[in-house]
């Protein structure tokens, strides 16, 4: 087995760490959607996807800030990446609001450089979840505001919006939502390289 633990796809220049934040978590438990379910079973969920999709690609390395329900405070979890000098910071939301009918997917940063990288996401993001289109905004939340590499907020769905919410929950639904995640961070990265 002569090829064996060789890096075989030649292009492979760098390997880039990307930290995945499941939000919420432990004393947290984040939204309460329509079927009762918490935003943090939803974002542990999809989180893992995204990592095990992550982790078939050879150009990144993947970290999650909390792999079960415990609660990790908002300056740790950026501090996770930040430790790691990772490349990127993508931290996994379900929106929610007052209003049920509010429905879509948004996509948030902070830092101007963070920019081009949100958006790259969010076009996967939004296409894939077939959601309402809710754009890319800037906002101060406290996991972007402390992270030193590039990072962004993803609020895929509310999970007060009763067809969001069954979309959100179910394993398909997730599975193409993790692609959508995995292909936009790929594309920024790809394109950075060229
Ligand atoms: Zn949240």
């Amino acid at each position: 087995m002569p090829y064996k633990n060789e890096a075989t796809p030649s292009k492979v220049s760098q390997r880039y760490k990307i930290v995945i934040d499941a939000g919420h978590g432990g004393k947290d438990p984040g939204a309460e959607g329509v079927s009762g379910n918490r935003e943090q079973a939803y974002t542990l969920e999809l989180s893992m996807k995204v990592v095990d999709l992550l982790q078939k690609e050879p150009m990144f390395e993947a970290y999650m800030t909390r792999t079960d329900n415990t609660f990790v405070g908002l300056e740790d979890r950026a501090q996770i990446a930040n430790d790691l000098d990772a490349d990127a910071f993508v931290s996994i939301h379900g929106n929610t609001y007052t209003d049920p009918d509010v429905s879509g997917t948004e996509t948030y940063y902070y830092a101007d450089e963070s920019l081009p990288f949100a958006r790259e996401v969010h076009e996967q993001l939004a296409e894939t979840t077939g959601f309402k289109d809710r754009g890319v905004k800037k906002e101060g939340w406290k996991v972007l505001t402390n992270s030193n590499n590039l990072a962004v907020l993803l609020e895929v769905g509310f999970l007060t919006n009763r067809s969001d919410e069954t979309n959100m929950l179910s394993d398909m639904h997730q599975n193409r939502t993790a692609g959508a995640i995995v292909k936009g961070i790929k594309k920024y990265f790809v394109d950075r390289e060229d």
